[in-house]
């Protein structure tokens, strides 16, 4: 299994041409190979990057969470048809760790963005599936240069809000935007802490109807809640606002304010060195899940597991006896 190649392959020189020129068949499939798990298409991925790679990077990433029903994929759809309407080119992606592509994950549903997936500037891929979150992000990045090899100036990373999947995204952008509710009762409920400090802007969401005055006060509530933070390292103070993805009101500011942080993070490098910082971490991400995956697909590792397992509940080794003899098992291997 692991040396089958699929006929339907088009060879590496194809796969970056079709890419470069934006063709969103080749690009899709492209993606494809990146999210493959065949030993074959892993090699053909390797090339697709490396070659691509100085063609890709000029884009703004912006990763967007918030809870299941803030609105996301509402906002997405009204942020996309506006960022379009200034003449620019958005991918959607999304980190969903939980999504299976036999089940559809939760951007691939058909009834989210509506409009935007009929349109000529925007691309929305469904997440990578994959075991690990780290796999997931791994994929979505190298997805995410796949995209800005085609020429999409705005990459957009969602997240679908299970945990640590905002971290990943995090790491993997320039500019993280939290999606909030003006709320009945407690205003900072729901989020946790850290995803706040992380956040470089928060809308609060469906701010129309009778909703306006509570989100108008849950946005001075948010505000005075950000000073609590140390000042980030970017130089830029997080801003607050309000919006109603439906009625359209409220997204120009939200892309207003990302320009502006894109102007203060370049002049003062903090843009570029983000970014390097975040290559950096992406290559340990790389080495860790592969050195996982050598560790447990290891004849050595995988035929000993179940039996120390067995070991261990029945108090005959100790767990960390046990973990010391399986690595010892995997170095022997060589
Ligand atoms: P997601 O789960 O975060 O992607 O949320 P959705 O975009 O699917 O939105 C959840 C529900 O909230 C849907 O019924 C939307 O129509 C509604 N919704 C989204 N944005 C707004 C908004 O700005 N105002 C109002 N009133 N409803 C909204």
């Amino acid at each position: 299994m692991a040396n089958y190649k699929p006929k339907s392959r088009l060879t590496a020189k194809d796969y970056i041409n079709g890419v470069l020129k934006c063709d969103r068949v080749i690009l899709s499939r492209a993606i494809t190979i990146i999210e493959s798990n065949l030993e074959s298409d892993k090699i053909l991925a390797k090339e697709i990057i490396q070659t691509i790679l100085p063609n890709s990077g000029n884009s703004i990433r912006i990763g967007i969470t918030g809870v299941p029903g803030v609105g996301k994929s509402t906002f997405i759809e009204a942020f996309g048809k506006h960022l379009i309407s200034q003449g620019k080119k958005v991918a959607i992606l999304s980190i969903d760790p939980s999504s299976q592509r036999s089940r559809g994950s939760i951007l691939g549903d058909k009834t989210r963005m509506e409009e935007l997936v009929n349109m000529e500037d925007a691309y929305i891929r469904p997440s990578a599936s994959g075991d690990t979150l780290g796999g997931v992000a791994n994929k979505t990045g190298e997805t995410m240069l796949l995209c800005e090899a085609a020429g999409y100036d705005v990459i957009l990373i969602e997240t679908v809000g299970v945990g640590q999947s905002e971290t990943a995204v995090h790491a993997m952008t320039d500019f993280f935007l939290l999606l909030m509710l003006s709320g009945a009762g407690d205003e900072l409920q729901g989020i946790k802490k850290g995803i706040m400090e992380m956040a470089d802007m928060i809308v609060i969401n469906k701010a129309d109807g009778d909703n306006i005055r509570q989100s108008e006060m849950a946005k001075l509530q948010y505000k005075n809640a950000l000073h609590i933070f140390p000042q980030s390292e970017s130089g830029w103070t997080p801003v607050v606002s309000t919006a109603s993805s439906i009625n359209n009101i409220g997204i120009d500011t939200v892309w207003n304010e990302i320009l502006k942080y894109k102007e203060i993070v370049s002049k003062n490098g903090y843009f570029n060195k983000n970014r390097n910082h975040q290559q950096i971490q992406w290559m340990y991400n790389n080495i860790n899940e592969e050195l996982k995956r050598l560790f447990y697909t290891s004849e050595g590792v995988k035929n000993h597991l179940k039996n120390y397992e067995n070991e261990i509940v029945s108090s005959k080794i100790s767990p960390v006896k046990a973990a010391q003899k399986i690595i010892d098992a995997f170095k022997n291997s060589f």
